[in-house]
């Protein structure tokens, strides 16, 4: 039996567009792509090589000094209508999110929606991007500070999220006139490919954006290239090390986004029925696979057993299955080799002392041939113990107790990631207290996910990251900063 496969006559045909060329696939090896809920092929292609990775930046650097010469209206207005088309294209681009790597059908207008909101928010300040002068010091002189783009932005992503993680970067870097080489990765290529389709029917020079399909080295390629002039990586922490070795050889900067293992601290006096069903999306968002989900729940003791039990009872109520069924809410996770490491760290949590209070086992029957987990909790687990240490990338929740607030903070900052950190309390005080002391890039009170907006700014501390998508921060990550002294004196 199993889950019906996607509907192959609407994936997107051009795995690379270079210029104004769009092209069905790369120099690169042939790639078969997997749909995680069936385990079957969707399409074949051949991925790019370092060879459509030169092309890819010489095109970008070829259009760069006209993108940026554009006045920030022109630019604005290609923004704004390339935002309009995501959301008429809405109901092309959902099922590709689900082809592409089994998020669930439901999911997919927000994601459009929030893709047309970035090119929205960002081509805002496309047509806003002043600079300052200065009143110097020593002699009459005028001095004006400027923002000038980088040239070619390096655009590197993850296959949880790849619409909503490249537009995250290429709205700001394109709004500050630089030009993008972005590579989509080959696992889950679909909504990249839809997107380049939209952004040339925006009317966008040939150039601006160019797309290369492929793996780690496609991407080892960008980021050793002495044309593109800032790396944007979104991904782990293991190949950010990567990366940073390698920009080190060409001296360039390179932002972070990295993986999280964010804290939930829910206090005795939250509403503890909104807290909950927040508290799950942590394991259910993007399948689990969220570098943002809130997976380590810290949970005051005199509501710990009852909020345990509201979790499992809520989490028993979660549809698992089929992505593409419109009462699904959690789909596969994205490969068989995903599926047996989230499971082996489940194991090693149990036997470093944790509770499996739910879930664990693969799921079988109709969903035996997909990658299929379900929720799964993980009570009394030590904060020392791997799986509290360490990202695991699937519908995994650890718990913990705390008896004080001081403890709460203790517990939540003692991780090496620094990216999300949510707190469940109905005390204002200790609301804006817990969240100052947070080491975290975006703290959320009652909240699971709505600060995600691009009108702020999001990224980690520590071992999550550096730099900021989002906001005015955003911006200035794409923006070098020009200082121009100007002698008054003859
Ligand atoms: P990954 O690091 O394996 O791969 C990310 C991207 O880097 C892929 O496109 C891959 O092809 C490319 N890549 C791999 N090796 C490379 C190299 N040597 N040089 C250049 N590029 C290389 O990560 P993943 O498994 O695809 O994604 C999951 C990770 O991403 C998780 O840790 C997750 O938390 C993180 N993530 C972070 C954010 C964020 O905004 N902070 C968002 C989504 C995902």
């Amino acid at each position: 039996m199993g889950f019906p496969n996607p509907d192959r006559s609407v994936l997107p045909e051009h795995a690379l567009v270079i210029g104004a060329a769009a092209e069905t696939g790369g120099g690169g090896d042939v790639f078969a792509h997997i749909y995680p809920a069936t385990g079957e092929v969707t399409r074949e292609f051949r991925l790019a090589n370092a060879g459509d990775v030169d092309r890819a930046v010489a095109a970008a650097n070829a259009a760069q000094p006209a993108w940026r010469a554009m006045p920030g209206d022109k630019r604005r207005d290609l923004m704004f209508r390339l935002a309009a088309l995501i959301e008429e294209k809405a109901a092309e681009m959902t099922p590709l999110l689900t082809a592409e790597n089994g998020s669930i059908i439901i999911a997919g207008p927000h994601m459009s929606a929030d893709a047309a909101q970035k090119f929205r928010y960002f081509g805002g300040w496309a047509d806003k991007i002043d600079g300052r002068t200065v009143q110097t010091w020593g002699g009459p002189a005028h001095d004006y500070v400027s923002y000038e783009p980088y040239g070619t932005v390096g655009i590197i992503v993850p296959w949880n999220g790849p619409l909503f993680a490249a537009t995250m970067v290429m709205a700001p870097a394109l709004a500050a006139g630089n030009c993008v080489v972005l590579k989509a990765p080959e696992n889950a290529p679909y909504t990249l490919m839809k997107l380049m389709e939209i952004i040339r029917l925006a009317g966008f020079p040939p150039g601006v954006v160019n797309l290369v399909t492929g793996g780690p080295d496609v991407g080892a390629a960008m980021v050793s290239h002495p044309g593109i002039g800032k790396i944007e990586f979104i991904g782990s922490g293991n190949t950010a090390k990567k990366i940073l070795a390698s920009a080190a050889e060409t001296l360039k900067p390179v932002g972070l986004e990295l993986g999280g293992k964010s804290a939930v601290v829910v206090f005795a006096d939250a509403d503890l029925q909104a807290a909950a069903k927040r508290g799950l999306s942590g394991a259910v968002s993007a399948n689990g696979q969220g570098c943002v989900n809130g997976t380590r729940l810290l949970v005051e003791r005199a509501i710990y057993e009852p909020y345990l039990q509201m979790l499992q009872a809520m989490a028993g109520h979660v549809k698992v299955g089929d992505p593409l069924a419109m009462d699904t809410f959690m789909g596969p996770v994205i490969s068989e080799a995903a599926l047996d490491r989230i499971q082996g760290m489940v194991a090693g949590g149990v036997s470093e002392g944790g509770r499996l209070v739910c879930g664990g086992e693969r799921l079988g029957g109709d969903h035996a041939s997909g990658y299929f987990l379900p929720i799964t909790l993980l009570a009394d687990v030590s904060p020392e113990s791997r799986i509290a240490r360490n990202e695991v990338f699937g519908p995994v929740l650890v718990v913990t107790p705390f008896d004080s607030e001081e403890e709460a903070v203790a517990l939540a900052n003692d991780s090496d990631y620094g990216l999300g950190a949510y707190v469940h309390t109905t005390n204002l005080s200790r609301a804006h207290r817990v969240a100052n002391r947070m080491m975290a890039g975006q703290v959320q009170v009652n909240g699971s996910g709505e600060a995600m907006t691009p009108c702020v700014p999001f990224g980690g501390m520590k071992h999550s990251g550096h730099g900021r998508l989002g906001g005015i921060e955003g911006l200035r990550e794409f923006q070098q900063v020009r200082n121009v002294w100007v002698n008054l004196q003859d």
